[in-house]
């Protein structure tokens, strides 16, 4: 892969603005353009890696990339996938070389191109005979990693309040020797994935069945494959990464974490990592939403009476007035005790308390001859609407 110098090619500079790039472009497309160069193959030459320069410096995302890397994957114009790798086969993207100097607007009255001056260069050192027979094996295009998934179990309490924890995670990144290519740019050689069939068995389920292979592009051949990586573009790395629980997260959550996901290929951006969240339950508490429901007993003089009773939140225990006459069954509500709201962390659920008046154990012959008289004093038949005695 040879590194090219898309801001030279176009002759703009570094800091070029959008509307500079597509000036440059247009003047210099409109030169080269094969309809005003009929069969000029140094021409058409300089057309197409004039649109390879556009193509890349016009597009914000892959300018990044080349800002970042100094290079950007000659094969990613599918229309001429193996038309700009040229002799330059033999300097990786870690090579090094800077073809900064080379002024290509003021080299264009000779006759002169890039690849010419690549070939004059390194000419005959890239072994070119074998490779004119053979077309190139395909440059892989650069990848954004996959994501990573990892079930996390949170108990209740840590669901509410959030939690900053450390994880261990088993994941890869860009190989540092080939930068994701795969190769270091050596010779061709047979696939070693596929053995050079350009198929692979994978099995889904009890199907077997043979799809192209993705080391090689279904070609059956590639540059011999970087020594740390064994071609696959990425290494293994075990990484201890900081995670933030946001509070009010319930089972089933995803919380993403930015970019620590497999590692990209090429320089393109890593997978995201998410972490997938397992509420575990309370005793006392259930949680629907944002809100949180518990059940709590009172006696029957309480719930005649009235008092004050402590009820338990997620917080701790609160104060819950009963008002005299209370019903069983009747529900009291707490606002904004429930779970923070993950959309608006300033919003809270509401807590909802229903009382169960529980029945009183009567045990002496006191407490029975006590019933009596309260009867006696209130003589109450809750049937009668019912029409029964
Ligand atoms: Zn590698
Ligand atoms: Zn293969």
């Amino acid at each position: 892969m040879a590194k090219k110098d898309y801001y030279n090619i176009l002759g703009v500079k570094k800091d070029a603005k959008a509307d500079e790039i597509k000036k440059a472009y247009r003047r210099l497309a409109r030169k080269h353009h094969p309809d005003v160069n009929p069969n000029d193959k140094v021409s058409e030459d300089k057309f197409k890696e004039v649109q390879e320069a556009y193509d890349v410096l016009s597009d914000d995302k892959k300018r990044k990339v080349f800002d970042r890397f100094g290079y950007y994957a000659e094969n990613l114009d599918p229309d001429s996938p193996f038309g700009t790798s040229g002799a330059g086969g033999g300097a990786g993207p870690a090579g090094g070389f800077d073809f900064s100097g080379f002024d290509f607007s003021s080299s264009q009255s000779s006759g002169s191109s890039f690849r010419d001056i690549f070939s004059d260069l390194f000419g005959g050192s890239g072994g070119g005979a074998s490779r004119s027979a053979q077309p190139e094996p395909p440059r892989p295009l650069p990848k954004k990693g996959r994501d990573i998934e990892i079930p996390l179990a949170l108990s209740f309490e840590e669901a509410f309040t959030g939690l900053t924890t450390n994880i261990t995670v088993n994941r890869s990144e860009q190989c540092s020797r080939c930068q994701g290519a795969g190769d270091t740019g050596g010779p061709v050689v047979q696939c070693p994935t596929c053995k050079g069939s350009g198929q692979v068995m994978k099995s889904g389920g009890r199907l077997q069945f043979s799809q192209p292979c993705g080391d090689c592009e279904g070609t059956g051949r590639r540059r011999q494959p970087c020594s740390l990586c064994n071609g696959k573009g990425v290494t293994p790395k075990s990484e201890q990464v900081k995670i933030k629980i946001p509070a009010g997260v319930d089972t089933g959550s995803r919380v993403r974490v930015p970019k620590k996901g497999h590692g990209g290929r090429l320089g393109a951006e890593p997978g995201d990592l998410f972490i997938l969240t397992n509420v575990g339950k309370h005793p006392f508490l259930t949680r629907k939403g944002d809100n949180v429901y518990v059940t709590v007993p009172i006696t029957v003089p309480e719930a005649s009476l009235g008092t004050k009773i402590e009820v338990p939140t997620v917080e701790g225990k609160a104060q819950l007035k009963v008002p005299p006459g209370t019903e069983s069954g009747q529900k009291f509500r707490l606002r904004e005790r429930g779970f923070p709201s993950l959309r608006n962390p300033s919003l809270r659920g509401d807590q909802f308390i229903e009382v169960k008046i529980a029945l009183p154990r009567v045990l002496s012959e006191e407490t029975k001859e006590l019933l009596r008289q309260f009867e006696k004093l209130n003589p109450e038949n809750p049937r009668k609407v019912m029409g029964l005695e």
